[in-house]
């Protein structure tokens, strides 16, 4: 599908994957690991995720002027992702995350932001006129603005957590949370008036209308293997559903399904499913 046009004003990261025999607890050292790079990033991924998905997608973010910037990039340029409104700095490096995994898949996360930490709101345009997805993962002050600045739809996934203003939980369109996150910000999140998608793992995802649970879908079974992506991927897909008109039980379906996908494979971007994929999966669940 064309015409979809889409903003995406978030992070990116490099993700650096060391799997290892067992975590390691403070001051220890464990060795040998093996090491797997991955562009990712919660606003670089949900680009991905709804370009993929048939959307054309601007990506407004930040990287340093550094070989893991081109790492971090190189997914979104293959699948034509616009990053014209992505700047270099020379000030910071590309925003890293440290990640462990152990063989039952439970990890350990440290994040250096990097230049995520430097997209100020004067790096935004003054009117963004594309539907918005925002997430926690840049300064909060800019992800307030971009909302702030935004005519159309806006999809706000509050992740990682982090205090927000009512005004922009107010004027979003869609906010999604995940269990986590849905314990954290309580009925707050109702407060707006606005849809809210909590994602449930494994068990899919509900949608509220004005505090109401209004629809709700299992994603169909999968072999999962590592969920990183899977809530990124449900972001793009349930915001692109939604914008194409689909009803709210198609659209959690469709999402759900991305999510399902992105589940089945390791890593964040590389995870993330076509449309064809998705559209494939859901004809086989019926
Ligand atoms: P997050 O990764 O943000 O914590 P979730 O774990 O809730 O988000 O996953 C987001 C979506 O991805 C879920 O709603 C579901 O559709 C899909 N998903 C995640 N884990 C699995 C799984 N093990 N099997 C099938 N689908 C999954």
């Amino acid at each position: 599908m064309t015409g979809l046009n889409l903003t995406v004003v978030g992070s990116i990261n490099l993700d650096m994957v060391a799997t290892a025999p067992r975590l390691p607890t403070a001051g220890e050292t464990v060795t040998g690991a093996t090491l797997a790079r991955h562009p990712g990033g919660k606003g670089a991924n949900q680009a991905l995720a709804a370009e993929k998905l048939g959307a054309e997608v601007c990506l407004i973010g930040r990287v340093g002027d550094d070989a893991m910037a081109g790492e971090a990039l190189a997914l979104l340029e293959d699948f034509g992702v616009d990053l014209s409104g992505v700047e270099s700095d020379l000030a910071a490096p590309t925003g890293v995350a440290l990640i462990a995994v152990d063989p039952s898949g439970e990890n350990q996360i440290v994040v250096a932001a990097g230049a995520n930490h430097l997209v100020t709101p004067e790096q935004l345009p003054a009117r963004i006129e594309n539907a918005l997805i925002v997430q926690l993962e840049l300064p909060i002050s800019t992800v307030e603005a971009a909302v702030g600045r935004a005519t159309g739809f806006v999809c706000v996934n509050l992740a990682p957590a982090a205090p927000v203003s009512d005004r922009m939980l107010r004027r979003a369109d869609l906010i999604v949370v995940n269990e986590t996150e849905a314990a954290f910000y309580g009925e707050m999140l109702h407060h707006g008036g606005g849809r809210v998608v909590v994602t449930l793992g494994a068990k899919g995802a509900a949608l509220y209308h004005g505090g109401l649970e209004i629809a709700r879908a299992a994603p169909p079974r999968v072999e999962a293997v590592d969920a990183t992506g899977a809530g990124d991927a449900f972001v793009g897909a349930i915001t692109v559903a939604l914008l194409e008109g689909m009803q709210p039980e198609e659209a959690l379906r469709f999402a759900c399904a991305a999510g399902a996908l992105a589940a089945t494979r390791p890593g964040a971007q590389p995870s993330l499913p076509t449309r064809d994929e998705v559209e494939a999966l859901l004809a086989a669940a019926d």
